[in-house]
């Protein structure tokens, strides 16, 4: 049965651009009222005055689904828990969490600046643990929670010049399997996506004709399971044909 998410409430964090944008589209078409959040202002050259977030939020409206723009930043626990409450208050609850803000500062370890590595610490772990904090109690009271962080196989296995990015991602595993075990007797699910696709941070790493292989909705149905209903707990996924691609026209063009 085609999965739904009818009465379920969903914040998706990193929703203006890429993946983010991709899983709240998916996840309004499938009935979830979509705070979209994302700190990112106007887009640049755009001429348009709405923000990323906005722009996905009109993007919803127009396809007959429920969705409301949030600028939080998600380093700061004020505004996550702002965004929290608001979406609460408009429409009763957070029952779905889609982790997935993040940053790059990429640099060998040799150059690496101390802010290079504090800003993406503080935007993907801190931040995810700042918005599962958010929405926990919530979660607990209810009885309900799918939560799903956005990873990455760089938190796995390494990429040269991501050891801050690297170490965001393991440590969001880290959280992962904890929030798991003690979401279990809460019916809070939570899951790790470890996706490839084509986003803002990948297109400058990657030769185009991988990335066009490599398009974020792909990822979005496994994201989907991961909230569902029937979600598995304690997951490390992996999504997308990218890894596969890459190689594929990295062969070909003798790289
Ligand atoms: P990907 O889709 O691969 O995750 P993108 O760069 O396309 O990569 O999307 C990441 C999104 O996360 C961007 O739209 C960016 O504005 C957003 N973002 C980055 N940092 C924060 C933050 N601190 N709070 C909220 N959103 C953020």
């Amino acid at each position: 049965m085609a999965i739904r998410f009818d009465g379920r409430v969903a914040i998706v964090t990193g929703a203006g651009n890429g993946l983010g944008r991709a899983h709240a589209l998916g996840l309004a078409s499938r009935g979830a009222k979509v705070v979209v959040n994302d700190f990112g202002g106007a887009r640049d050259g755009s001429g348009g005055s709405l923000s990323p977030a906005e722009t996905v939020v009109e993007e919803i409206r127009k396809a007959g689904g429920t969705a409301m723009a949030d600028g939080a930043d998600v380093s700061n626990f004020e505004q996550v828990t702002a965004m929290v409450e608001r979406a609460t208050r408009e429409w009763g609850s957070v029952d779905l969490l889609c982790a997935n803000a993040g940053i790059l500062r990429d640099k060998s370890f040799a150059k690496m600046e101390i802010a290079d590595w504090a800003k993406v610490l503080d935007v993907h772990l801190t931040g995810t643990f700042y918005c599962c904090k958010a929405v926990w109690a919530g979660m607990r009271e209810r009885n309900y929670g799918r939560i799903v962080l956005t990873t990455s196989s760089s938190g796995l296995f390494g990429n040269f010049g991501q050891g801050n990015y690297g170490a965001a991602k393991a440590g969001m595993v880290g959280l992962m399997n904890v929030l798991a075990e003690e979401g279990r007797k809460n019916n809070i699910k939570v899951n790790t996506i470890s996706p490839t696709a084509a986003t803002r941070m990948t297109e400058e790493l990657l030769p185009p004709q991988a990335l066009q292989l490599m398009r974020p909705e792909a990822i979005t149905p496994a994201v989907e399971f991961l909230l569902s209903e029937d979600a598995p707990t304690r997951t490390i996924m992996g999504a997308g044909a990218g890894s596969f691609a890459v190689i594929k026209v990295l062969e070909t063009e003798g790289i």
